[in-house]
């Protein structure tokens, strides 16, 4: 999957929408929702997650000036590759840049040859609660989210990632509210995030969400690590060893029946009550 860094837009100045603080593109992702998809990852990030593989995305003020017609160009140059797919923004941090973020859906669900199927994939860390107004362009015209839960514990998620869960599950509920589709995605990191107790907790967490339509379990690798060396930055996870695909699909399934089971509990509750 080879990025491209796009160059400032020339037309930045003419735009009429929002501009955007770009990282770099990817024309033929095929991890980050359904089909193949033009991935945008935006600049900045409040968090620090110990296994961010994308550092170099973390600077809020860095990145390049591009625009949504830009953008659009882009993805019409490949739009044949993209009928089973769509648009995916990550990042960095989507919900950084809500208005530049709600320009962009909002043109590809009106794209004159045929509307896009948008999605974002975030960590929620960004989503205001207290100004769901900021978000509800982007969200009207989202048909996907792919949603980080990092930690459930919420001292252990502020140790992985430098922030508390507030902000991820105020998202989560707002989603779930809008009956926009969720997939929750959680990394698995041998020693932080493997036990059974916390990720049958993940599965009576998500039960609460009845918009969930997947559930991914991604093992923890290290192929980040070359950009911190690269970066001089410290690498948290330092002698943490990756993790086993099978036990990470076990983990899953026990995560599986353990939101299953909290879905009976509680149509069980639902009809004692009635
Ligand atoms: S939320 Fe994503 S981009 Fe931000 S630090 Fe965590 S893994 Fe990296």
């Amino acid at each position: 999957m080879a990025r491209t860094y796009l160059s400032a837009s020339n037309d930045a100045s003419q735009s009429q929408y929002a501009l955007g603080r770009i990282h770099s593109i990817e024309s033929m992702g095929t991890v980050d929702g359904p089909g193949i998809r033009f991935v945008v990852f935006l600049q900045g990030c409040p968090m620090r997650c110990a296994y961010c593989h994308n550092p170099d995305t973390w600077e809020i003020d860095a990145g390049t000036h591009v625009s949504v017609e830009k953008l659009i160009e882009e993805f019409e140059s490949n739009r044949a590759f993209y009928r089973t797919g769509g648009i995916t923004v990550t990042g960095g941090e989507p919900l950084l840049q809500p208005e530049f973020l709600g320009d962009l859906f909002e043109a590809m669900h009106n794209d004159p040859q045929g509307k896009v199927h948008t999605c974002i994939d975030t960590s929620g860390s960004a989503y205001n609660p207290a100004h769901p107004e900021r978000f509800e362009k982007v969200l009207d015209n989202t048909d996907l989210v792919l949603l980080d839960i990092k930690h459930v514990d919420p001292d252990k998620h502020k140790w992985l990632c430098g922030m508390s869960q507030d902000n991820v599950f105020a998202f989560a509920d707002e989603l779930c509210r809008r009956k926009i589709p969720v997939v929750i995605r959680h990394v698995i990191v041998p020693g932080i995030t493997d036990s059974l107790e916390e990720v049958e907790a993940l599965g009576r967490l998500c039960a609460r969400w009845t918009n969930l339509v997947g559930l991914e379990f991604l093992p923890y690798h290290t192929m980040g690590t070359v950009k911190y060396e690269a970066m001089d930055l410290p690498y948290r996870l330092e002698g943490v060893p990756e993790m086993n695909h099978d036990k990470a699909a076990h983990l899953r399934l026990a995560c599986f029946n353990a939101l299953k089971e909290e879905h009976v509990r509680r149509s069980a509750a639902q009809q004692s009550n009635k």
